[in-house]
């Protein structure tokens, strides 16, 4: 089965790895270069943090950071994926909130403890004690952050080794169809590649930012000198470069995930918090798209629901 990606970001990146793995013949297009989308400029925290989610979006987000953990040990624990667990902390008129949420994540059976502050600053020394203050202080010992252009750049060069091309500099223009059933794609220059399957995981492309990033910018002074109050040695420091990133976000905040409604062998795979579900996407998307075998995980998710 020939199946083309496009987009080579960390969702991108972990399909296509994953596609290559269960034997399909896979083409990655990119219309600049591996995770030079939003998966370079996003916080990557993998988490799953807010106690509001829908029940099938946690425990999707929670099985992507087990995979993740998977694909750290399988690759020989890379330095792209920090297991450092997290600390949350918040202002008296938020605490009730906190309180809140935490009760709702520890009724989910999430791993959450409250910690007294010395037990947090002994896990972050640099922190100024001041900062936390009187505050209660949550850890969350199962998150960690990723480095999303490094962990894509590792997932193609898996994907490569099995076989998968990947094409840099290659921006689609059009999804090719005939009879109502994919047949290719077709990229700028005019080149068409011909596939089975086509799976669209080209985030939310930021082409309309209105505002050039300034490091002057009074969010990014906003930003640095609430990163001083916590640690000490960055009082002084002036933000030295900026990046802005536009969020892929589907109407209902929830990820975009499966089969295109009236065009067949299209696939689509966009979602916010990508950096957490990228690596149970890879597996999940990799079996729907190349083996055929439905995931019921993925079900509350499909793109057919903004189409009624
Ligand atoms: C400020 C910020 C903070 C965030 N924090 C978190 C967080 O803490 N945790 C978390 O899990 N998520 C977070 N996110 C969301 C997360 O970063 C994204 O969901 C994720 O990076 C999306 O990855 P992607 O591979 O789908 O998209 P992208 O990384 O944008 O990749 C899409 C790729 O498609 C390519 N492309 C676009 N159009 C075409 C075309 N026509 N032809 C060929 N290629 C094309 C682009 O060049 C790009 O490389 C954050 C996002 C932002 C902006």
């Amino acid at each position: 089965m020939r199946v083309v990606v496009i987009g080579a970001g960390v969702v991108g990146a972990s399909i296509a790895f994953r596609l290559a793995q269960a034997g399909a013949e896979v083409t990655v297009l990119d219309a600049g270069r591996i995770g030079g989308g939003t998966s370079s400029v996003s916080f990557a925290w993998l988490n799953s943090a807010s106690g509001h989610v829908p029940e099938a979006y946690h425990a999707l987000r929670i099985a992507s950071m087990v995979a993740h953990r998977e694909t750290w040990e399988a690759f020989g624990r890379p330095a792209w994926f920090h297991p450092s667990g997290s600390l949350e902390w918040v202002a008296p008129e938020k605490r009730a909130a906190q309180a809140g949420n935490i009760a709702r994540l520890l009724a989910r059976g999430y791993a959450v403890e409250w910690i007294t502050r010395e037990a947090a600053l002994a896990r972050e020394p640099d922190l100024d004690p001041a900062a936390i203050g009187d505050a209660p202080v949550a850890w969350f010992p199962d998150e960690g952050w990723l480095d999303p252009v490094p962990c894509a750049g590792a997932m193609l060069r898996a994907a490569r080794a099995l076989g998968a091309v990947l094409r840099e500099d290659a921006r689609v223009l059009a999804i090719e169809a005939s009879g109502g059933r994919v047949g290719g794609v077709r990229l700028a220059d005019g080149t068409r590649i011909p596939a089975d399957r086509v799976v669209n995981c080209a985030g939310r492309w930021a082409d309309a930012i209105a505002e050039d990033p300034d490091p002057r910018m009074q969010p990014v002074r906003d930003m640095m000198a609430g990163a001083a109050r916590l640690f000490l040695a960055l009082r002084g420091v002036e933000a030295e470069a900026v990046r802005i990133g536009a969020r892929p976000m589907p109407k209902d905040g929830l990820s975009a995930v499966g089969p295109m409604p009236r065009m067949e062998g299209y696939y689509l795979a966009v979602t916010h918090s990508g950096v957490t579900l990228s690596a149970i996407l890879g597996r999940l998307v990799a079996e729907e798209v190349a083996l055929d075998r439905i995931s019921a995980a993925l079900e509350p998710f499909r793109p057919a629901r903004f189409f009624n």
